[in-house]
């Protein structure tokens, strides 16, 4: 039995449907996730708008980083599991405590601060 299937036997219990739970804990340079037709998920550092389905697992247009989450997931309707990291609006005139970086109001973005890239809550 190779590594690669011992890895994909990795189930996460009570998690079958994928959400932005797949990014808690993720690198902050991971942007979306997708799950493959064998329902493994993996995290790519590119946004879904660059990821493409093809007939067993998802291919990228760009050069991009990716990484194995875990496997077990309800593979139905895999080819339209792609979803982009979370974004919040950040608050008018939002500071970072961290690094002191000023925020615009109108800043859409992720959950990391633009400045020092600390996860913001
Ligand atoms: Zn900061």
């Amino acid at each position: 039995m190779s590594i690669s299937i011992l890895t994909d036997l990795r189930l996460r219990s009570g998690e079958d449907k994928l959400t932005q739970k797949a990014f808690e804990g993720a690198l902050p340079e991971v942007k979306s996730a997708v799950m493959d037709s064998q329902g493994r998920v993996w995290l790519f550092e590119c946004t879904k708008s660059h990821l493409t389905p093809n007939h067993r697992s998802w291919v990228s247009d760009i050069e991009t980083g990716f990484y194995y989450y875990c496997g077990g997931f309800d593979a139905t309707d895999w080819q339209n599991s792609a979803i982009d990291r979370g974004v919040i609006e950040v608050k008018p005139g939002y500071t970072c405590g961290d690094c002191g970086y000023h925020h615009e109001p109108h800043q859409l973005r992720t959950t990391f601060c633009e400045g020092c890239d600390t996860l913001l809550s």
